[in-house]
């Protein structure tokens, strides 16, 4: 009897695995990945085939990384990560050298949100406005750093035209539109306080930039939180939309995109078709919505969903809540793969019950498994496509043996127990003969764009002196 008991359990789990077979990808699998995203990089590089690269490759203007001995007092701005955040960052150079920063988060309410763009920077300026008043700074013209973490083309590092929302953002005629002078109107409009927009970056940039100042071997940064994306220094000679052929530049890579033109179909289950078909940018972010965390518990959800009418789980019931669009938050899925099986498994049963289901062991065992498997196909997927950009830099340096630091963010980077550890893991066995060190960013979208003006006040200086 406790024969057939272990023999169904056995052969109920491996229907489990071959249901989710195509959710595992093979070293082969990630390898090829790899190269396809090295040849979409080169696509988004060229000239010739910019216009239709899926993979934008933008250039940000951005040149230098911090050499430590930046100053000054700056405000920054952060919006499109999980929080919106102004911030006051004082960076202090000399033999004490350190950042200091204070910050308040802001609410940007719903109707704000799907409302239309100036009414969006209103509500943003009006929140600097009560910032600015709160610190008591009102009536000084403060540097200002804005990390805006969307697709953006920049001319200069002062300007940036929307290319599309990503995330679940939407105001409207904000796209194709320049987002600095949209600020600067609605901080105009207001007419109570001044302020000096001095760059505007990407958050990818901003976690480079604020690792870059502690180690100096920095030149990748890496997103993996509401959104994913990473940029990296490359050379100005491979950047062909620019002129200029001397030093280095920042490139934001846009990798989010990455099989928005085809590429990644085979690769691409049902699950994800119906997440892209049920989200507010269908066709759009394709790599993204594989991998981030505005996605991820609602990969779990729906594939709990199609096992259940297998009958692989949950005696084939599901519940109203269960069915419901966005109920399996993507934090379930980091208590549920909580580093201790056995707590893991006890979280599993208190969701689940929370959905008003009567999980068995089995039940909660599986939905561990689903997590598992989602989210380290997101970090395997990061870890190719971060694979292809080390391959560049060290070809770029002609170095054997490269030694390269990454700067990471992102709320899924630094809340899931398990997802750096399967990510790094990764990296080392695709590239084996990359020397890599990741270094958590600590509020990198808040102190990086106060860095890169910090670091463009240096370089404007010295050019005066
Ligand atoms: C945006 C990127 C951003 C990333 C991480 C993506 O949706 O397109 O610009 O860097 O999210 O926040
Ligand atoms: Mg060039």
């Amino acid at each position: 009897y406790i024969f057939s008991g272990v023999v169904g359990y056995m052969s109920w789990l491996f229907q489990v695995d071959e249901y989710l077979q195509h959710l595992q990808l093979s070293d082969e699998t990630l390898m090829d990945l790899s190269m396809r995203f090295r040849r979409e990089m080169d696509k988004g590089l060229c000239r010739d085939t910019n216009p239709t690269a899926a993979v934008k490759m933008l250039p940000t203007f951005v040149r230098s990384t911090p050499d430590g001995t930046e100053q000054g007092e700056f405000l920054s701005l952060d919006l499109g990560g999980a929080n919106f955040r102004v911030l006051l960052v004082k960076v202090v150079s000399g033999e004490n050298r350190r950042v200091e920063m204070q910050n308040e988060i802001y609410v940007i309410p719903e109707d704000v949100m799907r409302g239309t763009g100036s009414g969006f920077f209103d509500h943003i300026a009006a929140c600097l406005a009560q910032f600015l008043e709160k610190m008591g700074i009102k009536e000084r013209k403060l540097p200002l750093g804005f990390t805006f973490s969307f697709p953006c083309q920049q001319t200069k590092m002062d300007e940036a035209v929307l290319m599309s929302w990503t995330k679940g953002f939407k105001p409207t005629g904000v796209e194709g539109k320049e987002v600095v002078s949209l600020l600067r109107q609605a901080i105009k409009k207001r007419g109570d306080f001044d302020i000096d927009v001095v760059v505007v970056i990407n958050d990818t940039v901003g976690a480079m930039m604020t690792c870059g100042y502690d180690d100096q071997h920095c030149e990748i940064g890496l997103i993996v939180g509401t959104g994913t994306n990473a940029c990296y220094m490359e050379q100005m000679r491979h950047l062909e939309m620019l002129d200029g052929d001397e030093g280095r530049m920042c490139v934001n890579t846009e990798w989010g995109a990455f099989g928005d033109d085809g590429v990644l179909d085979d690769l691409r289950t049902d699950i994800d078709r119906d997440i892209d078909a049920g989200s507010l940018n269908p066709g759009q972010q394709l790599f993204e919505k594989m991998i981030s965390g505005m996605y991820m518990g609602e990969l779990v959800r729906l594939i709990l969903v199609k096992m259940t009418k297998q009958g692989l789980l949950f005696q084939g019931r599901a519940t109203p809540e269960l069915l419901t669009t966005g109920h399996f938050k993507t934090s379930y899925i980091y208590t549920i793969e909580s580093d201790k099986f056995d707590e893991g498994l006890a979280e599993a049963e208190r969701i689940l019950r929370g959905f008003g289901l009567d999980p068995t062991v089995e039940d909660c065992i599986g939905t561990q498994r689903v997590c598992e498997i989602v989210c380290t196909r997101a970090a395997h997927l990061v870890a190719a496509t971060l694979a292809s950009i080390l391959r560049q830099i060290r070809d770029n340096k002609a170095a054997e043996k490269l030694r390269t630091t990454i700067g990471v963010d992102g709320s899924v980077y630094k809340n899931h127990p398990q997802f750096s550890r399967r990510l790094h893991k990764m990296v080392r066995r695709l590239v084996p003969d990359v020397d890599v060190r990741f270094l958590q960013s600590q509020d990198g979208s808040g102190k990086g764009a106060a860095m890169v003006t910090a670091v463009a006040y240096r370089l404007a200086i010295q050019q005066a002196e």
